[in-house]
């Protein structure tokens, strides 16, 4: 094979592997996410994943850290829930979702019939920002190819963005929240389902109930279409 024919082989599979991560629409324009796509892409598990995410000193976050936060649950899920950034007792414990949002997280999963421990739960940055300030592009760039990477490894049917900037992200949209929640989306061959962040809805009770429609879609959801569970009815009180 001619040095020509092995570069335009490289070519293909590179950009049949970005066709994969993000459907027809191809990133090119930025270095930090290329370099980092490129690298994960060799690694071969999560268990590597995770290695590589502790070494991890890309950003500035990554010195402000306890630990990592590179996500938990059921690897082999259906349904990922993917949130912001680990905040203040994620960070004290290097695990997704455990502070008071993480709370009431447990008791919207419970109210549609799900165990944290049947679900993946992770998160777009996994450090965390000091004082819980928002992740900047940059973050978001260098550590992006983690959670897609993740994502690969998972395979869920359907994903569950946790937040504006989950869902902003994963979509690469940049409508508000309350319009990319209330529907079913498609992301790469999986389904994506958008709603409020726990952590806003205890600062926002009035939320709830919108949130409380977006999960019981979710479930309707995943009874049709995945049907790995006993079938569930809403409770007829909320
Ligand atoms: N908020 C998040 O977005 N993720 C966590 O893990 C905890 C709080």
């Amino acid at each position: 094979m001619s040095l020509c024919d092995e570069i335009i082989g490289d070519v293909r599979r590179y950009f049949s592997h970005q066709r994969e991560l993000y459907g027809r629409e191809i990133i090119l324009e930025n270095p930090a996410l290329l370099k980092g796509l490129n690298c994960c892409e060799q690694l071969d598990s999560l268990t590597e994943l995770r290695h590589k995410v502790e070494s991890c000193t890309m950003c500035d976050i990554s010195k402000s850290r306890k630990n990592i936060v590179f996500g938990e649950g059921n690897e082999k899920a259906n349904l990922m829930l993917v949130g912001e950034a680990p905040g203040r007792e994620e960070d004290i414990q290097g695990r997704p979702f455990v502070g008071m949002a993480g709370q009431l997280l447990d008791r919207i999963l419970q109210a549609i019939g799900f165990e944290r421990d049947e679900v993946y739960i992770c998160n777009i940055l996994k450090c965390r920002p000091p004082n819980n300030r928002d992740p900047n592009p940059d973050e978001i760039d260098r550590c992006l190819p983690f959670l897609l990477r993740q994502i690969d490894f998972i395979k869920p049917r359907l994903i569950l963005t946790l937040g504006r900037i989950a869902a902003q992200i994963l979509l690469r949209k940049e409508e508000p929240l309350n319009r990319l929640r209330g529907k079913i989306h498609d992301y790469n061959k999986m389904s994506l389902i958008v709603t409020y962040h726990p952590a806003a809805l205890l600062r926002n009770p009035q939320w709830k109930r919108l949130v409380w429609e977006d999960v019981k879609m979710l479930r309707e959801w995943y009874d049709e279409n995945v049907g790995d569970k006993p079938k569930w009815h809403p409770p007829r009180k909320q």
